[in-house]
């Protein structure tokens, strides 16, 4: 196995890099790729920069040209629900490209030629990055974020969700824009930029995924806001605590 692990900003990935083994380094086509060993799982680490053909590129370039087997998408989200909140982890069952729209031609939100709207992650994956959440949430939570930012963030009892996220190439920053989706697509937990691009490419060349996401804003007027504190002091974290659990445990298996 060797385990690719794609983020889209660089807080999303702190401290990773840091802690692989043997690092080795490889820029191409805009972007820095770096495999090494990460608790025992040979991994590649890469930023994909925001957006759906950023992170399609990204995946794309994961498998064809670095030879990764699995990917991993760590990043944060806009929750896509009432019930979701900022602090709270949200883990990919299905994901959907909320801006594709080739109808009537092909029904709405399904890509073209392919038959599918829903794309899924793999559940062996997902049930170890849910697990892996989860142990954060009982086990380090309390320690690696301070109290201070527990408070300002509201931080009480974070939680692991699973189900859809919906992508597309927009910061969603309006109720009405968040409240539309969340009304035409049953079950949305999540929005962001990249996780349904990734799962597209995945889908096409057959490689097992994950996208996990941490809630960093509410998707409404406070968003970015929200988003740029939540991501430097918290999410940063979040990821990598997650991610070595992740680790920890695939290479057990
Ligand atoms: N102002 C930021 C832009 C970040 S875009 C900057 O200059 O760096 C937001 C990123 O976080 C995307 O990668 C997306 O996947 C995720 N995201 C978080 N909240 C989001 C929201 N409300 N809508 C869409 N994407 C969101």
């Amino acid at each position: 196995m060797r385990l690719g692990i794609i983020s889209a900003l660089q807080e999303e990935q702190e401290g990773l890099v840091e802690a692989m083994q043997a690092p080795t380094t490889l820029v191409h086509g805009m972007r820095t790729y770096t495999a090494g060993d990460i608790a025992g799982i040979a991994a590649v680490c890469v930023l994909s920069r925001i957006g759906k053909v950023a992170a399609a590129t990204t995946a794309t370039m994961l498998i064809e040209k670095l030879g990764v087997t699995h990917i991993l998408f760590t990043g944060v989200a806009g929750a896509g629900d009432a019930r979701i909140q900022v602090g709270d982890i949200v883990v990919a069952e299905s994901l959907l490209q909320y801006d594709m729209n080739a109808s009537p031609l092909f029904p709405r939100y399904e890509v073209p030629l392919t038959g599918l709207a829903y794309f899924q992650s793999d559940l062996h994956l997902s049930n170890i990055v849910a697990d892996a959440a989860a142990g954060f949430l009982d086990a380090d939570f309390e320690n690696t974020i301070d109290a201070a930012e527990r408070k300002d963030f509201r931080l009480q009892r974070p939680r692991v969700h699973r189900g859809l996220i919906a992508s597309g190439d927009q910061f969603i920053s309006s109720p009405g824009h968040i409240n539309g989706l969340n009304q035409a697509l049953s079950g949305l937990l999540a929005v962001e930029m990249e996780g349904a691009a990734v799962a597209q490419v995945c889908f096409e060349l057959g490689v097992p995924f994950a996208v996990i996401r941490t809630i960093s804003d509410n998707a409404n007027e406070a968003a970015a806001h929200d988003f740029m504190r939540f991501v430097k002091t918290v999410a940063s974290r979040y990821a990598f605590h997650i991610v070595m659990r992740f680790c920890r445990e695939l290479a057990k298996a």
